[in-house]
């Protein structure tokens, strides 16, 4: 897979050199690049943002400069235009499962007051798949940090990255629909607090009815909004509500 990610502060993608999205890169299995926005603009001063049409606070990002710079980065029909807002949808696992069959990501973050909003406009008419989303409801500086997050989410279900892909099945939001279960690791006492015995058991069975209730427990405590929403056919005939 392909990622390109335009800002005006490339520094703030320097994270995506570490850890598995870092190794990802070296393996060759992402081809990652970082871009400067700023080398679309065309004036002296390397202007990138202009007042808002109609008045009011803050800057507006240059349509001119932005277009110039996916126009050269934007490689072909298989490319998934993500505009980071505050005012799109939230950006969920579902979405990353989407967005990681993708041939390329390109991420246009946003600073000031936004990117003018003939940007995502004119990509869409020109046959882009555009996605405006958000990463929740709260209002960052600029879009990088919502491209790392989704960088991150997207990359680490590319088939490889992860050492070991059964890490991926239980986890939350994933097709069970539950949040995961607690989880424990030696030592088996600490502070007075012991690993529930039956993980100790060495009893698959037990172990694995023990972690779907929890995680049912859990799921119904946290977050009542997924239990409301799993199908009946979601739950097996030892699934009780705790
Ligand atoms: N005036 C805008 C509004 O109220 O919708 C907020 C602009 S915000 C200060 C600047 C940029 O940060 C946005 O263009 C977007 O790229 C990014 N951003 C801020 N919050 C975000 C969020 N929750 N999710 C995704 N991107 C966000």
């Amino acid at each position: 897979m392909r990622i390109d990610v335009v800002t005006i502060f490339p520094e703030y993608l320097a994270a995506l050199d570490l850890s598995l999205v870092g190794k990802a890169r070296t393996s060759g299995l992402l081809d990652l690049q970082v871009h400067d926005l700023r080398t679309w603009a065309t004036d002296r001063h390397r202007t990138v943002d202009d007042t808002p049409a109609g008045g009011g606070a803050g800057m507006v990002m240059r349509p001119d400069v932005w277009g110039a710079a996916l126009d050269e980065v934007i490689q072909g029909p298989g490319t998934v235009l993500v505009v980071p807002t505050p005012s799109g949808p939230t950006f969920t696992q579902e979405t990353a499962h989407a967005w990681a069959e993708a041939d390329q990501l390109v991420f246009a973050c946003g600073r000031y007051e936004g990117i003018d909003a003939r940007v995502a406009e004119h990509y869409r008419a020109a046959g882009v798949q555009v996605r405006e989303v958000s990463i929740g409801d709260y209002v960052l500086n600029g879009g990088e940090v919502a491209a790392l997050v989704m960088t991150e989410a997207v990359v680490r279900l590319l088939p490889g990255v992860i050492g070991n892909p059964a890490s991926l099945v239980e986890e939350s939001h994933g097709e069970a629909g539950l949040l995961e279960y607690p989880v424990f690791t030696r030592p088996v006492t600490w502070r007075e607090l012991d690993v529930p015995d039956v993980l100790m058991s060495g009893h698959h069975g037990k172990i694995a009815r023990w972690r779907r209730d929890q995680a049912l427990a859990r799921t119904a405590a946290r977050r009542p909004d997924l239990v409301a929403a799993l199908e009946p056919t979601a739950l097996d005939k030892d699934d009780r509500a705790t």
